[in-house]
């Protein structure tokens, strides 16, 4: 291998996608170098550059989901479209001088603490790597999910997951099965019933849905955001408190505001849906917030055109011409498209890490995923995680969460750049943080409000989301405590 390759990097960024754009900033701000961000994709921006799905979408918005120190005053809509996300993102990177420090197209397969010369010996599919420190910014929604469903390899037309979509394959005319009814697949029902022949949706849960109030930022909003700095700040903080009121108020647990909120969104359904029938198949059997909590206004009009049907008999079987379902129903399709999300769990532990004394990652993690704050796991000095375990936030944005761990990361790399060769955290402390996590989660809604969704992992325990507010995850992780790490 030549070039960057031989250096010894002081810190290596695994994925340019939101997190990894955002700690390369901030180190390169903090004078932490030589740098490198490696991403497996052939562009940068991460899940906004694999999900261009039509209707691909924020459900947060704009103002809010973007970096605090990388503002864009002329976000065009209240929910930013999928395109103007990445194109924010390659502004970003561009603006503070990150491409020469990215590589496309390199997977990381895997990592070796050596003990030794205190560094981490990096694998990738182009080559090694070696790296005082690395930070992974691979989140854990990049591995599409498959359903296991018999003769899934049977069907002889073109088949696809909302996240590598194939723009080759003309839909419109077509009669095209989706499979999934989670955050990806409400955005693009609507357009896909817009093109083809016939859509015919398979729900195995009704998710909740919200209204969504999308609408274009006016010119002379934007105007003023750009002129008045302040203004832009203020509407953030609106946005973010609005949100931010929700895990408050108890959005994480079954309370009088989830029969409140179930009412809302009950009246949402009613007001768009006329038809009684379609209207108890529509309606979620579970409690609200127990799912991602959805945000739509044109998934249920789209539902009700002449050329789409709800199918929500369980699919038995695919065929190599369509979608067969238990009653023995056949569904005859010419495209499949696949919206069934993410395998976490995979996107983690796929990673072939070995950390101190020869402990591997996925052994640490036997029993279920965890981690300090979500960013750093004892035997694993160096090691730092963003949107790691129990991170994830189903109220508010998780860029604000990034931000918080991009500011803990940056603790600990300045401490490495000062003279210490490792900083690792005290199996104690990443104890007492994972107890304080459970004691949370126990009576929370994502246990207890009667679903299954993929926050939980194959033991039942919600391994991907943060239990409370941002502000709480902010008291707790923004600042590295050194106490509770161990430094060589
Ligand atoms: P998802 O929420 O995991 O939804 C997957 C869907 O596929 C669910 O409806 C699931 O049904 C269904 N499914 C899975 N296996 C099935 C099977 N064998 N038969 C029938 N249905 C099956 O995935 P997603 O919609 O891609 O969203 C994943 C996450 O990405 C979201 O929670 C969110 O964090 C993020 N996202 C965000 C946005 C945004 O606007 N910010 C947009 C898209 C995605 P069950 O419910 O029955 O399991």
């Amino acid at each position: 291998m030549t070039g960057p390759a031989r250096e010894k990097l002081a810190v290596l960024i695994v994925g340019a996608g939101f997190s990894g754009l955002a700690m390369a900033i901030r180190c390169r701000q903090a004078g932490i170098g030589p740098l490198q961000v490696i991403e497996k994709g052939d562009g940068i921006g991460g899940t906004w550059h694999d999900n261009t799905y039509p209707g691909a979408a924020c459900d947060i918005p704009s103002h809010l989901y973007s970096l605090s120190f990388a503002p864009k005053p002329d976000w065009t809509r209240m929910y930013a479209p999928q395109p103007e996300i990445l194109a924010y993102l390659r502004e970003t990177a561009e603006r503070y001088g990150l491409m020469p420090l990215i590589r496309l197209g390199t997977t990381f397969t895997g990592a070796t603490w050596d003990e030794a010369r205190a560094l981490w010996r990096v694998e990738t599919d182009r080559g090694p790597i070696e790296a005082r420190a690395i930070v992974s910014g691979m989140g854990g929604l990049h591995h599409p999910a498959y359903p296991d469903i018999p003769g899934r390899d049977a069907f002889a037309g073109p088949a696809f997951h909302t996240a590598t979509w194939d723009h080759a394959v003309d839909l419109a005319g077509k009669r095209v099965g989706i499979i999934g009814t989670g955050a990806s697949a409400i955005q693009v029902v609507p357009e896909l019933a817009k093109v083809a022949a016939h859509l015919t949706l398979f729900q195995r849960t009704p998710p909740w849905i919200m209204p969504r109030h999308d609408h274009a930022i006016p010119a002379r909003s934007r105007a003023r955001y750009r002129r008045l700095p302040l203004v832009r700040r203020l509407e953030r903080a609106r946005l973010f408190w609005l949100h931010e009121v929700r895990a408050l108020l108890g959005f994480t647990k079954v309370s009088k505001l989830t029969a409140q909120a179930e009412g809302l969104a009950r009246r949402h359904l009613a007001k768009a849906v006329r038809d009684e029938a379609l209207r108890a198949k529509l309606t979620p059997p579970y409690r609200l917030g127990c799912k991602r909590v959805l945000i739509s206004d044109d998934f249920y009009p789209a539902l009700q055109r002449a050329n789409v049907s709800l199918e929500t008999d369980g699919i038995a079987r695919i065929t190599a011409t369509g979608i067969t379902t238990e009653t023995g129903h056949s569904h005859a399709l010419d495209v499949i498209v696949y919206a069934t999300g993410f395998d976490v769990t995979a996107s983690f532990a796929r990673m072939d890490l070995v950390g101190r004394d020869g402990l591997r990652l996925t052994e640490a993690w036997a029993d279920g995923m965890g981690a300090y704050q979500g960013i750093t796991v004892a035997g694993f000095p160096n090691y730092f995680m963003l949107l790691g375990p129990n991170t994830g936030l189903g109220h508010n944005s998780v860029v604000s969460m990034i931000e918080i761990q991009v500011q803990h990361v940056l603790d600990c790399l300045k401490a490495l750049k000062t003279g210490d060769r490792s900083i690792e955290v005290r199996p104690e402390a990443q104890g007492r943080f994972l107890d304080r996590i459970r004691r949370r989660l126990a009576d929370s809604i994502w246990q207890v409000g009667g679903c299954r969704s993929w926050y939980l992992d194959a033991n039942g325990r919600n391994t991907s989301l943060w239990p409370d507010s941002v502000m709480a995850y902010r008291r707790s992780a923004r600042r590295a405590r050194m106490a509770d790490y161990r430094r060589g």
